[in-house]
């Protein structure tokens, strides 16, 4: 296990929006994520509503519990925005009309040419000896309050904003502040193994490396592989060249690195090639997972979304007979529609897609979930058919957008 010694985060998201379940409370995991990642231990996480005890309950709870402790909402200029107000009662630091303040907040509507209603005043209320955090993004400030011993930073709750002040003001003190040793990482990036399957190939590892942890994460049907060790532990970098070796081409990208598209990307660029796409149930996912992708017009060609039989014919010039004998969900469908994408655009490569995405229109030999998928290339002709685990339409559409780019980037790699 890791080390119990490390310093402690709360992490405190403010906002009725949240206790309620119209707002997803992506702050929290944002900062969870980043703090682990700091080498800090979170403790825990807690909501509350828009009552100013409730809040300075939380926050004085979790200030007598962590080191730190990171409360995001609360902070704009409406009665709802009670956080200045709740921090300056849980610690007795009596709130005040801070002139540095104002002065953000003011300059901050005259660079948008806008004039300040006088509500905004409220967001240069602030309890007494706190230290102010400017907003570059927007117009509440945030403040720092030594809670000893404990040091809360309370942000805004505007994602945006709160990652752009957690970047800028926030991870520089804690590293300022606390002696941080954030624990070594390695990420690794897998399709076409299971869990179960990754936990057999690697589940020796801890042995082979002490000291390494091994865990696992799942985003259908992307796996991830983490190693995870402290500081001072020797051999994570022999660890992950064991992993890489191990994982071969189901390895597709590590840590930081490029998302599946842009991986598929490098490998047409660097062959002078450019690709093109005939989809049918993933309705253009491939298409945005590409275009997503800055520079992808050096290889992306075009995209067609052939959603019905008569699109597939005539737009791709799938046969009717074709249709007719196989169905438009079947490996001959398929193929025939990446050979069209291939012919009519003039692409070195084509990608297909056609599956039945569910609830309805699945049958006995094809139940809901049969996706067929065809590449073709320079001397290439590859379809498969698969049977993709049913949660829903929109995973199945996404699981199959990945599929189709995976099917590409297998084929380039090895030929034949
Ligand atoms: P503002 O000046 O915009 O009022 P604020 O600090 O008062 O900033 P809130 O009013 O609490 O922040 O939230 C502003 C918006 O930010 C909310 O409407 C919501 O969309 C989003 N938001 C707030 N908290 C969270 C959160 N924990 N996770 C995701 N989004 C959030
Ligand atoms: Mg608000």
């Amino acid at each position: 296990m890791l080390d119990r010694q490390a310093a402690t985060a709360f992490v405190v998201s403010q906002g009725e929006e949240l206790l309620s379940g119209q707002t997803l409370d992506t702050n929290a995991n944002f900062l969870c994520d980043r703090l682990t990642d700091l080498g800090l231990r979170v403790l825990g996480a807690a909501t509350a509503g828009d009552r100013t005890q409730d809040i300075a309950d939380v926050l004085a709870a979790s200030c007598a519990r962590a080191d730190v402790v990171i409360c995001t909402g609360g902070l704009g200029p409406t009665a709802d925005d009670l956080t200045a107000e709740a921090a300056s009662e849980a610690f007795g630091r009596p709130i005040e009309l801070r002139a540095d303040a104002l002065q953000q907040v003011e300059a901050r509507y005259r660079r948008a040419g806008r004039v300040m209603a006088d509500s905004n005043r409220r967001q240069a209320m602030l309890p007494r000896g706190c230290d102010l955090l400017e907003n570059p993004v927007g117009t509440a400030p945030g403040f720092a309050l030594d809670c000893s011993p404990a040091r809360l930073y309370c942000l805004p709750g505007v994602p945006f904003e709160m990652k752009r002040m957690w970047a800028d003001r926030v991870q520089p003190d804690l590293l300022d502040r606390l002696a941080l040793r954030p624990p070594q990482r390695r990420l690794f990036r897998v399709l076409g193994r299971g869990e179960s399957q990754l936990q057999d190939l690697l589940g020796d590892l801890p042995t082979l490396f002490p000291g390494v942890e091994l865990g696992f994460r799942t985003s259908m049907p992307e796996n991830q592989v983490k190693l995870v060790a402290e500081p001072d532990v020797p051999g994570l970098d022999d660890a992950a060249v064991l992993v890489r070796e191990r994982l071969g081409r189901d390895l597709f990208s590590e840590d930081g690195g490029e998302e599946l598209a842009a991986v598929v990307g490098g490998l047409l660029l660097r062959r002078g090639e450019r690709l093109a796409l005939a989809e049918s149930c993933t309705g253009g996912w491939i298409s945005h997972l590409i275009v997503t992708e800055a520079g992808s017009s050096r290889w992306f060609d075009r995209g067609w979304v052939t959603y019905s039989n008569q699109a597939k014919v005539q737009d791709l010039g799938v046969p009717l007979e074709l249709l007719e004998a196989h169905g438009a969900v079947s490996e001959p469908c398929a193929l025939a529609m990446a050979e069209g994408a291939r012919a009519r655009s003039g692409a070195d490569w084509a990608v297909s897609v056609t599956g039945i995405a569910g609830p309805e229109g699945g049958s006995e030999d094809k139940p809901v979930g049969t996706v067929c998928f065809g590449v073709v290339g320079p001397g290439v002709q590859r379809t498969r058919r698969m049977q993709i685990p049913s949660r829903g339409r929109t995973p199945t559409r996404r699981f199959s957008a990945f599929i189709a780019l995976d099917m590409l980037r297998r084929q380039i790699l090895s030929p034949g």
